[in-house]
């Protein structure tokens, strides 16, 4: 058993906290902390109100500040850190876990608030750091990453001897009700899908303008939707760990109504993430003054909070992986997914699938670290770590699997 400190308290924290304090077998104290410690509360109060666990600690840590993340993890003194706030503090997090003797767990890579560009170099330079000081740092345990690069070193290790064709396919086919809402947080995600696509063949990377190359694809209990290749963050770490890997691809479906959305908000700049100034009226009346603001963090403000999407989603998420490789020399397909019921989540954490879908495979990875099932000193992908017990747990804490063998795969 063990102690956990949960930093962030939005959707995916919300539900990790309530499945981590579902999971009292192996940890034994948990802290949420959180720039607003309000909605740390909230979330204890939630968890409590359920009958599931009343001794949530909770905290205000500014997790941007090293120093009060150290002060933080000395007085409570975690076994495991989850990292589940945004990816800008994914560093200072691990920093200050190494001046206090943490592990570390998260679900996005690291990237740079001033520059919308994400890639593991900065968090693969701490490796020899975590390896020297014995202590574990986990990387990427949400579903994609996370769940998708389990259900590829499940594939490796059960289905092939040789994976060669990677594709990833997430499909929300859910309907909140709403004109325009992004799944998780409004900033992260809109940066993301802005991109340039990218993927990998033939040991080159091949980049395409954004939303350039899409398809229609089936998806199971779904039907078709379209989807498009996006650059996605575990193709980097899969195809370093599974070199026989010739293609890898990551495919997104989105709805024409969020396209157009989208497409508005681009050409309009209020995705643009430099400051810009503006002329406002003065707080006390007297003239007006020059403010400044970032515009996608304007938008951020303005647009639905994905934690409160749930109440009226229905439909269901579906993500999986496309796998052709070979098997005792012959040629195989394989197709590994999950489906998750937007409707079912809510029932059962207050939040939408998308948090669900990621706040769940975090409990997972936190759990599989507590019984030491998941835990070598180092910097580590999850697909580094044994599948199996996780894939168990999948099917135990809300996240049903399933395989299908030898299909036409569309890709
Ligand atoms: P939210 O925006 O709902 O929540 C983020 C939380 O982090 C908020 O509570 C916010 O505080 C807190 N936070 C932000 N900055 C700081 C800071 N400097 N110090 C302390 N707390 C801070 O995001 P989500 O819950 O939707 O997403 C959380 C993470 O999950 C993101 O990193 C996202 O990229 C990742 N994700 C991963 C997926 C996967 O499958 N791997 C899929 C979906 C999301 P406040 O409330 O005060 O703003």
């Amino acid at each position: 058993m063990g102690k956990v400190l949960i930093i962030g308290a939005g959707g995916v924290a919300t539900v990790a906290a309530v499945k981590v304090a579902k999971n009292a077998d192996v940890f034994s104290e948990i802290m949420i902390a959180s720039r607003t410690k309000s909605k740390c509360d909230a979330i204890a109060q939630y968890i409590k109100e359920q009958g599931i666990r009343s001794d949530i600690k909770t905290a205000q840590v500014d997790a941007d500040e090293i120093p009060q993340l150290v002060a933080l993890f000395n007085e409570f003194k975690p076994d495991l850190v989850m990292n589940l706030a945004l990816p800008y503090q994914d560093l200072t997090i691990m920093e200050a876990c190494l001046q206090t003797g943490c592990n570390y767990l998260d679900t996005a890579n690291y990237e740079p608030k001033d520059e919308a560009h994400f890639e593991y170099s900065w968090q693969w330079a701490y490796r020899e750091r975590f390896e020297k000081a014995g202590l574990c740092a986990i990387l990427g345990c949400g579903f994609d990453p996370g769940v998708t690069s389990i259900f590829t070193a499940y594939a490796a290790k059960h289905h092939f001897d040789e994976i060669q064709y990677l594709d990833i396919v997430d499909c929300n086919a859910g309907n909140h009700h709403k004109a325009f809402a992004t799944n998780f947080n409004p900033e992260i995600n809109i940066r993301e899908i802005t991109q340039k696509g990218l993927y990998y063949e033939n040991g080159k990377y091949i980049e395409t303008e954004p939303m350039e190359i899409h398809k229609t694809l089936n998806y199971p209990n779904v039907g078709p939707r379209e989807s498009y290749l996006l650059h996605h963050e575990e193709i980097e770490s899969l195809v370093i760990n599974y070199p026989t890997i010739k293609r890898a691809r990551f495919w997104m479906t989105f709805g024409q109504q969020y396209l157009t959305y989208l497409d508005v908000i681009q050409n309009i700049g209020m995705s643009r993430i430099d400051e810009i100034t503006y002329r406002a009226p003065k707080a006390d009346g007297s003239g007006m003054e020059d403010v400044k603001i970032v515009p996608l963090q304007f938008l951020k403000a303005v647009l639905p909070n994905p934690q409160e999407l749930g109440e009226n989603y229905d439909g269901e998420t579906s993500i999986g992986c496309r796998i052709r490789g070979l098997r005792d020399g012959k040629e195989h397909t394989y197709y590994v997914y999950n489906n998750c019921s937007h409707q079912a989540a809510y029932e059962e954490t207050g939040m939408q699938g998308v948090s669900y879908t990621t706040g769940v495979p975090a409990c997972i990875g936190a759990r599989m670290f507590m019984l030491g099932l998941w835990n070598k000193p180092g910097v580590h992908n999850v697909e580094e770590f044994d599948p199996d017990p996780f894939m168990e747990e999948l099917n135990k804490q809300g996240l049903l699997w399933h395989e299908l063998h030898d299909v036409d795969l569309e890709l």
